[in-house]
Parts: C-alpha cells; structure tokens; sequence
C-alpha cells in the first residue's frame, strides 16, 4: 500500500523556480493551496503579485482532498443556524453555490483538463435519523430541492438524502493549470520558498524567508495554518482534526456521499477508483495515528472486501463557530489579510476565499466579507471550547514530554543525547536516524508516526521526515541535529 494521495500518482508538474535575492512587490501571497492559487488567480492582472510556497504549489492539505465541489457539507448548516442564525447558515449556503458555480467556470473559460463531472451528493446516517431530519428541515426552509433516497452502496446507513448541482473534480490537476495560467499572466511564482517571519513596515510588510527578503505593499497569508503566532487565534478560535483517506480500484459511479455520525466516512470515485476518507478527530487526540488510519482500512476491508491501493492522513483547521475565517487579520491593518480555518470544506471556501481576498486587497467590498470576517464575536460555546482545547492541547504537551526515553514503537525511540532531546528511526537496514524531538514552532515534543515515517507535532500539526527535514507546517524550521 502506498502512502500517498491518489492525486500525487502519475502527476507531472512544472517545478517553478526558489527566491535567490531580495524582491519588491505590490501584493504578496504565502501559500500555494486552493486558497494562495485562487487569490493569485483573481489578481493575476494586478501589477507586481508574488506567489510563494515553501514547497511545491498544490503539494499541501489541497493534495489530500477527497476533492468534491458540493454544498451538502455534513452539519454544517445546523451548527451555523445554531450559533448565528438562520440568516447566516442561509448565507453560507449561498456563498458555496456561487463557489461551485465560479470554479464551474473558471475551468470551462479556461479549458482546464481537471476531470470536473456532475456528481450527486449523498447525505446519510446509520445511527440517528433525527439528526438527519434537521439537516432536511434546514434545506427545505432554504428552498433547496433535495430527494429522500436509499444510498446506493451496500454499507449501513438507514436514511439518506441526494441533492443534483455539486461536482467532483481532480483538485492537483485544477491547482497545476491554474499556477500556470497565473504565471503567464504575470504572477511571479516561486517554489521552495519558506516564509520565516515578517516585520511591519510603515507601508506594508517585510517577508524574510531562508532565500532573500520581499518587501510587500499587501501581504495575504494562505499557509493553512498560520506560520507566524497569532495570539488568539489558535487554540481561542481553531482547532485541527487529523483524517484518513484511502483509495482502491472500484467500478467508477457518479455520486458521493458523507455521514452524519460519530465515525465519519466520505466517499467518491475517481477513474475506476473508490475513495473512502474518515476516522476525523482532534489532532491532539488518538496520538497512534497507525492505529487510527488501520480502524479506516478495517472498515473499508469489512465493507468492501479489497486491499487499497494508497493511504494518505492529513489534517484541516476547523473554526469553533463553523465559519470560515477570510479577511483582514486586524481590522486596523488594511495590509495584512489571511484565509484559514475550512471547517474540512476547502475546495469551495477555497475558491470563494480567492475572490473575496482580491476584493478586499484591491480596496472593493465583497457581499460575504462580514460572514467570514476574523473579528466575529466571541460567543459562550466558543469561550468553552477554547477553555477545553486549551486543556486539551496541555494535556498532550505534558503527555508527550512524560514519555521521553519510552519507546513509541518498536522503531523509534526518543532519549537524551549530550542533554538534548532526541527522536530516533531505526531503518530496515538497522541504520539509526537522529533528529531533535522538539518542535521548533512552540517547543511541543514530538511524537513518532508510524504509518508515514514522520515525526509529528500532535498539538499544531507540524511534520518532519526521519532525517529532521520539514514536510508541513507551522514550524518553519528542520529538526536536524549535528
Ligand atoms: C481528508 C480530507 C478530505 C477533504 N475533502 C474535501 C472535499 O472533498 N471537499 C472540500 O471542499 N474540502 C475538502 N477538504 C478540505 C480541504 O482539503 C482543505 O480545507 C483545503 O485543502 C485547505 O487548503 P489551503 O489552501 O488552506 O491549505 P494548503 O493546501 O495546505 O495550502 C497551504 C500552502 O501553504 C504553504 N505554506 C505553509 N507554510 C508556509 C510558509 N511558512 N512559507 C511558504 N509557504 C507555506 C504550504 O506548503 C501549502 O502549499 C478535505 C480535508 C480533509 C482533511
């Protein structure tokens, strides 16, 4: 079994050039995901926009999507009626058909060969029918047309509804075109670029990054999760859930479907191929990420009765009051703009994240830029939640700096070299690989992933390979040792 995405296999991209001297630009954006190629797209006949990525564009969470453009998002209209409205959750609903309907054409204007196909959406439970009928209350006091239906593959569920108008696409394939499309508009792309910190100027930003310096009038971050502390921001207002996905040759169907359950499982197809994402949870939880990712194999081999072909986990920022948060970081600085926190829905919030980032830098108003403003009222469930995850996250910080010197697996190790922290990886071969076990983000310790080879940062997601080189963020840093 291979562990990567199903997007990542057979892709040939065109590598785009690292920074290598000190560079002046109009508008900067921090990330090559869905969101940083979106924006970049939208502003692409701006003058002087930079695009960089400390990796290759697209290579982030975006490349472990299961990739559906839908507005059948889970709970997700329930659980925004609940904390703001009725209004709102209408809103939101709206703001992701505008969503499918852009990207709908953005890929016919431009011929963009990404295997866009209409795909109904399932919505299913096998545990709680009531659950399932207030997300029909909401779509039938929305107005949305909707069928009450058994879904169409044999694993349990007892009520299901479909909705027509959502689509599955191949997100890499999309975000590979686009950057190309961007670059010959004009947006200066570079690849293998970190962005370390930044200093405010009186007119804009400093970026430092490991190769030079970009001097910005307007800086809009896309990493995801921020590189940079926000206070406030995480744990007050975000949390990361860690999932799994899989994927296996399948007969192709046009459908995909998501449960409402406590055990999540998100399917769809791709060219006689069945992909299958689940096992959701906090990522500060279930710190055996191998024991995890097997609990979705075990389901997928129950229901389905063949061996995947790939496995990939990933995680995405979910905002504690199910909104996406894009806008101005600080509503005093017209200078700084950030899109974040996807609630697991990216490909579309994404893509609307583009067009309302472009307008805000660009001096315009966008009709959803009070829905997904950051400086949104506290309200008590999110003041609870942030007194839990706060606990939560603490509770893993201690927990992983109590472990040191017991072996995770029988693989690695963590002990103490000349009084320094350290990870070991003993290979197949029996060849050791050292790193420093502390992350160099907050100081969390880091825990050993098994499934991936990676050393993990359980609290704020970052991942680093056995021999110390950062694969993900927010650290900024390797955890190489001498
Ligand atoms: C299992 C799973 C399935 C999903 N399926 C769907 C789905 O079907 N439909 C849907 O709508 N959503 C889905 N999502 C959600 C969606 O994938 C994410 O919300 C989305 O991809 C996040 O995009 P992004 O641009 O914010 O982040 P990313 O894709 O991670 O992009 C951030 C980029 O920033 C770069 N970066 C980070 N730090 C720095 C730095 N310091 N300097 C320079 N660059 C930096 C990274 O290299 C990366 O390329 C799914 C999520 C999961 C976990």
């Amino acid at each position: 079994m291979k562990q990567k995405s199903i997007w990542m296999e057979n892709l040939k991209t065109k590598t785009y050039p690292s920074l290598k001297n000190d560079i002046e630009c109009d508008i900067l954006i921090i990330g090559g995901g869905i969101a940083g190629i979106s924006t970049a797209f939208e502003l692409k006949d701006e003058k002087e926009v930079v695009l960089i990525d400390k990796g290759k564009i697209g290579y982030g969470v975006t490349s472990h999507t299961t990739g559906k453009l839908t507005y059948l998002q889970s709970t997700v209209y329930t659980d925004i009626e609940n904390v703001h409205g009725f209004k709102v959750a209408l809103n939101y609903l709206n703001s992701q058909k505008e969503a499918i309907n852009h990207i709908k054409d953005i890929i016919s204007k431009y011929k963009i060969d990404c295997d866009l196909s209409p795909n109904d959406s399932y919505l299913f439970t096998y545990e709680n029918k009531e659950n399932l009928d207030k997300q029909i209350s909401f779509l039938k006091r929305a107005k949305v047309p909707f069928e009450e239906t058994k879904l169409p593959i044999n694993i349990p569920s007892i009520s299901a509804i479909k909705v027509k108008d959502t689509y599955v696409f191949n997100p890499l394939k999309y975000i590979n075109k686009l950057k190309d499309i961007v670059n010959k508009s004009g947006v200066k792309i570079y690849e293998n670029t970190t962005a370390i910190d930044l200093d405010k100027t009186n007119d804009g930003y400093i970026i430092n990054t490991k190769n030079g310096h970009i001097k910005t009038k307007k800086l809009i971050i896309c990493t995801h999760y921020p590189f940079f502390v926000i206070p406030g921001l995480m744990p007050l207002k975000l949390s990361l859930e860690k999932s799994y996905a899989l994927s296996a040759s399948y007969k192709n169907q046009n459908w995909n479907a998501i449960n409402i359950d406590k055990e999540t499982y998100s399917i769809r197809f791709y060219q006689n191929n069945i992909i299958v994402g689940g096992y959701s949870h906090p990522l500060y939880n279930n710190l055996d990420y191998q024991k995890e990712e097997n609990k979705l194999i075990n389901f997928f081999n129950k229901h389905f009765n063949i061996k995947p072909q790939m496995v990939w986990q990933t995680h995405d920022l979910t905002a504690h009051d199910y909104l996406p948060m894009i806008g101005f970081l600080n509503k005093k600085d017209s200078n700084l703009l950030i899109a974040t926190a996807f609630n697991k829905w990216g490909m579309t919030n994404g893509v609307l994240a583009g067009t309302i980032l472009a307008d805000l830098v660009c001096g315009k108003e966008n009709k959803y830029e009070n829905l997904f403003r950051l400086n949104r009222q506290p309200s008590l469930e999110k003041t609870l939640n942030f007194i839990t995850n706060n606990f939560m996250i603490g509770k893993t910080y201690i927990g992983t700096k109590l472990s040191k010197n017991k072996p995770f697996y029988n693989q690695s190790y963590v002990t103490k070299i000349d009084g320094k922290s350290c990870g070991v990886y003993v290979d197949e071969n029996g060849k050791k690989h050292v790193v420093s076990n502390i992350c160099p983000h907050l100081k969390c310790s880091l825990i050993f992933n098994n499934s991936t080879k990676t050393w993990d940062c359980p609290c704020h997601g970052s991942r680093f390979d056995i021999d110390g080189n950062l694969i993900e963020g927010p650290s900024v840093f390797d955890i190489k040792i001498e």
